[in-house]
């Protein structure tokens, strides 16, 4: 049976399908028990107290001699310390030896003033307060029959509804999280720069913490208060939504270098095959990006953090470690103060999964990464000033993850998973890749990308990878739209907001 090694360091591996004992591995190797799909087998003899080591780094270490052939699991495992943030070592891992891009060019919509080009041409409508939230969406649905159809050229009206704003310690020290996540997620590349913002009139969020002075005014701004009753205020909904649909609808797509995309990538509902099929194919996709000159975020922090020192030493400047290192002390400390850390991550079924700890669970999510050097590191909802490969420090909830990253400016998302999720962005198009064949024949309809190919051994992580950056060039110049588009599956929009409410 064929087995999967990740790093030529480690010293375990994985069968790919379950297997009973007294089978015979490629390479002669006999199982001394029955071993659970996903799960690692040890490939030589190895000592109590001998480091486990999967990806090229130790998950932990043995509490009792485990011989070739034989299980290792959570139960046969201590976890080897949290890695310090103190002192990290930078920069002793710079690749420059990235792969070559097929192509160098997408197809998008540039937005003036923005580094970072449209995959859609989509009116976005910013909201101050959940309270306006009904009124815009009954608007909402008179814009789509009544409006949309006479401008060809926007694909879309969606309404950027959060529960952020009433009741809000808006002065408490991380308020300015989920205030920076709003200002941004407006001016998403896809929305062409058109500033809508609907308020009520006596919220805390007020209109002037998301907009500049030159933005502030009554072409941009609307305030149900100020007008006479629910027919007047959907008038006037409808009217301000008209004058920057004629805008929008100016935008046509042009050919541009791919240092105007930026990519996100994030997973949800991991398994033990996410780290050696749809992790590192999306990480191979990643590296051609970059290569190309296109910019690429991943997040996550509870999922990195027991990998912090690969990434650190990853980053091409010190005051890019320093800030890696700052984001994670401010999530341990954000985690303690509720009493948790990031061990409550593992959920049961990653465990039944085959993976032992939040550990190997982390190797896994960092290899969508890829090999590039990192360039950047983001505070949550920041934009990114340098193109290259990026940090964007968020938490691994998918939808708020999604959220931070549309503020950051993703024009498209790449989401790797295990078990299965219908999970989609309106604003942008969300191309999901399966880790087993499986969980692709049993939501055929629904998972874009089957990285369980690379398990079978019908694909490489490299084929794989180049037909994942295509689909993204192509999902990003509007030639495929992935199911979640296609049906319009989309999550609600959901802020990071780590500061109190009253
Ligand atoms: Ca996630």
């Amino acid at each position: 049976m064929k087995t999967i090694k990740v790093h030529e360091r480690d010293n375990v591996a994985i069968p790919v399908e379950a297997a009973p004992k007294g089978t015979v591995l490629e390479g002669g190797l006999v199982l001394r028990e029955d071993i659970p799909q996903g799960h690692k087998i040890a490939l030589r003899d190895l000592a109590e107290g001998e480091a486990v080591v999967r990806y090229g780094v130790t998950l932990g270490y043995l509490l009792k001699a485990v011989p070739a052939g034989g299980l290792i699991n959570e139960h046969t495992l201590k976890a080897a310390p949290t890695p310090e943030l103190d002192g990290m070592a930078w920069g002793t891992d710079i690749r420059t030896d990235l792969p070559a891009a097929p192509v160098a060019t997408f197809d998008g919509y540039p937005v003036p003033g923005e580094r970072f080009a449209g995959t859609r041409n989509i009116l976005g409508i910013m909201t101050t307060v959940q309270c306006v939230s009904g009124v815009l969406n009954v608007a909402l649905a008179r814009m789509k029959a009544e409006l949309l159809p006479r401008y060809p050229h926007v694909d879309d009206i969606v309404a950027l509804n959060h529960d952020y704003g009433c009741g809000v310690a808006i002065d408490a020290r991380e308020a300015h999280i989920p205030i920076r996540g709003l200002r941004n997620l407006m001016r998403n590349p896809n929305f062409g720069g058109q500033i809508m913002l609907v308020g009520l009139g006596c919220e805390k969020l007020t209109p002037d913490k998301l907009l500049g002075p030159d933005e502030l005014n009554a072409d941009n701004v609307l305030i149900l208060q100020d007008h006479k009753g629910f027919h007047a205020m959907t008038a006037a909904l409808m009217d301000m939504a008209e004058k920057k649909l004629e805008v929008l609808e100016a935008r046509r797509r042009e050919t541009l270098p791919l240092s105007a995309l930026c990519v996100g990538m994030q997973c949800g509902g991991s398994d033990a095959f996410s780290g050696i099929t749809a992790n590192p194919a999306a990480g191979y996709a990643s590296d051609l990006l970059v290569g190309a000159g296109a910019t690429v975020m991943f997040s996550e922090v509870t999922e990195v953090r027991d990998g912090v020192h690969l990434l650190a030493a990853r980053c091409t400047e010190e005051a890019t470690a320093k800030k890696l290192a700052a984001e994670m002390r401010w999530y341990d400390e954000y985690l303690a103060e509720g009493g948790v850390d990031r061990s409550a991550n593992p959920t049961p079924g990653n465990k039944k999964g085959g993976l032992a700890n939040i550990i190997e669970k982390a190797m896994g999510s960092i290899a969508k990464s890829g090999r590039a050097p990192i360039v950047e590191v983001l505070s949550p909802g920041e934009k990114p000033t340098r193109s290259g490969l990026v940090f964007a420090a968020t938490p691994a909830s998918d939808y708020v993850c999604g959220t931070m990253q549309l503020a950051s400016g993703i024009g498209v998302q790449v989401f790797m998973t295990g078990r299965g999720t219908p999970y989609g962005l309106a604003p942008i198009p969300v191309i999901k890749v399966c880790s087993r064949s499986d969980m692709k024949d049993l939501w055929a309809d629904l998972i874009d990308v089957d990285a369980g190919r690379i398990a079978t051994g019908d694909a490489t992580i490299e084929e794989l990878g180049t037909e994942l950056f295509r689909d993204i060039v192509d999902a990003a110049s509007g030639r495929k739209k992935p199911w979640a588009e296609q049906y319009r599956l989309y999550n609600d929009l959901c802020v990071f907001n780590p500061a109190p409410i009253t």
